[in-house]
């Protein structure tokens, strides 16, 4: 797990980030014959993957774990490696808990406010899907489009949290409309969803993903910090020494770009493009009850509101005696760190918010906090208000022998699993097809 000796520092491909983007990229470029230096900041590969241990040592993923019915790359994915999802159990009332009052409500009911604005927003969704999605609509953020209909405040902030929760954006001010459209189109899911969830995790997908690692050599803690441009070769400085490539793979989020120095500078509009981006960070914490309490109250163990932990789902396991409750919070990227019991804390206060009282006592807890990790840049993606969607599409444009992949600046998927497979194995395209052309013209043979 090191660079290639000094000797042999020159490589095909350096792929930059082995998050599930990077890792998607190595897996389709190893089939072609060529050398690949794969590198990542972390001690570990899986970058937004990670399986973390409870207090009591159970295993829960840390990082991305459902799948939506849109995600398609994914779920062929699954199927070759043979991951196996379930999904969640949501019979009976969902508590939500707003402005200091707590109320339940059936999780197939939906209010007329809420009605509206989902009705509104499924006709934008299909503009977009037409390719017909208006002008105005790139330039508004979600707060304000919330704002145009006459629904009151209450159901506006339901509806905000609905939208732009999974994009992990706490203000919807600053979340872009024709983004928040174009990331549910991809999903493939009406409002009232059931999302796939993979048993083990995305960590399980990282694991298999990096099975085409094996090949090559793969530096971990390795901090890329400058890239420069050659004429026919890229040189990538770390703080473990030079690689030099033919090409380079930057499979990083946009806000981990800032922190790379490129020489030449990066045109004017993708430098633009990168330093406004914003991410946002989440928490997620379970917590294990002796039994599933809830059920006997005609509860689901879904709850949504305005406290610090905004969205609680049921993740209990249908072979386990146990309750399981699976929490969100959202936090601003690079917010201070707390311990875990300050977390526990805090989780345990919400629950007792949106349930009144917890009759079974806790038998484990396990949490992890993505805002003071320093190389997520943030959980989700959401592209900030007055960005256009196309903007997705010129951040991946490569440059010269510099390729772009990450989840951000996948056209389909971005944000998710799907988007960072997708955008992983379009650059890996990218530099095969050149490879092959190059060979083509050289009289070579070809190994892919
Ligand atoms: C809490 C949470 C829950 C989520 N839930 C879901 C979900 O249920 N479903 C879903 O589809 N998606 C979900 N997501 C989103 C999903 O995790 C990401 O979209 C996806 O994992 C991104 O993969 P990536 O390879 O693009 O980026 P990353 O996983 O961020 O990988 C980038 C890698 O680059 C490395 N790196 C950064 N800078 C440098 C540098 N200068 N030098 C070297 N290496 C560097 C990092 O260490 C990292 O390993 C969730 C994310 C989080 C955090």
């Amino acid at each position: 797990m090191k660079l290639l000796p000094k000797s042999d520092r020159h490589v095909d491909v350096v792929v930059v980030g082995l998050g599930l983007s990077g890792l998607s990229a190595i897996r389709l470029l190893s089939g072609a014959g060529i050398s690949i230096q794969g590198i990542d900041a972390r001690a570990r590969i899986g970058g937004k993957t990670q399986t973390i241990k409870s207090e009591n040592g159970r295993s829960f993923e840390g990082g991305p774990e459902f799948v939506k019915p849109g995600h398609e790359r994914m779920k062929s994915l699954m199927k070759e490696f043979g991951l196996k999802s379930t999904t969640l159990q949501r019979r009976g009332h969902k508590s939500v808990f707003r402005g200091g009052v707590r109320w339940t409500e059936h999780n197939d009911y939906i209010e007329p406010g809420i009605r509206c604005l989902r009705e509104r927003f499924d006709q934008l969704k299909a503009d977009f899907e037409k390719g017909a999605l208006e002008d105005w609509v790139e330039g508004c953020s979600v707060g304000t489009w919330l704002g145009m209909h006459g629904v009151d405040t209450l159901h506006q902030d339901r509806f905000a949290q609905e939208l732009v929760f999974e994009l992990a954006g706490t203000d919807p001010f600053a979340v872009s409309m024709a983004a928040a459209v174009s990331y549910h189109a991809s999903a493939g899911h009406s409002h009232n969803h059931q999302s796939a969830r993979i048993v083990g995790g995305g960590s399980a997908l990282a694991t298999n993903l990096a099975l085409g690692l094996e090949a090559h050599p793969v530096a971990l803690d390795t901090i890329v910090h400058a890239v420069t441009r050659n004429y026919e070769s890229v040189e990538i400085q770390t703080n473990n020494g030079v690689v030099t490539a033919s090409f380079v793979v930057l499979a990083v989020s946009p806000t981990a770009l800032k922190q790379i120095r490129f020489s030449p500078e990066l045109p004017e509009s993708r430098r633009r493009l990168i330093s406004g981006w914003k991410q946002q960070a989440s928490s997620k914490s379970f917590v294990v009850f002796e039994r599933r309490w809830w059920v006997d109250a005609g509860l689901s163990g879904f709850a949504e509101g305005d406290t610090s932990n905004a969205v609680v789902m049921n993740a209990s396991r249908d072979d386990e005696r146990e309750g399981t409750l699976l929490l969100f919070a959202n936090e601003a990227a690079g917010a201070p760190r707390f311990s875990q019991e300050a977390i526990k804390a805090g989780v345990l206060a919400d629950l007792e918010r949106y349930f009144q009282g917890l009759p079974y006592p806790v038998v484990d807890f396990a949490t992890i906090s993505w805002a003071s990790d320093p190389f997520a840049g943030g959980c989700g993606s959401p592209l900030p208000s007055g960005y256009p969607v196309r903007s997705r599409l010129e951040l991946a444009r490569p440059i010269g022998n510099i390729f772009f992949a990450g989840t951000e600046v996948a056209e389909h998927g971005w944000g998710s699993m799907e988007g960072a497979v997708r955008a992983g194995e379009a650059a890996a395209e990218g530099i095969l097809s050149i490879v092959r052309t190059d060979q083509r013209d050289s009289g070579l043979p070809s190994h892919s």
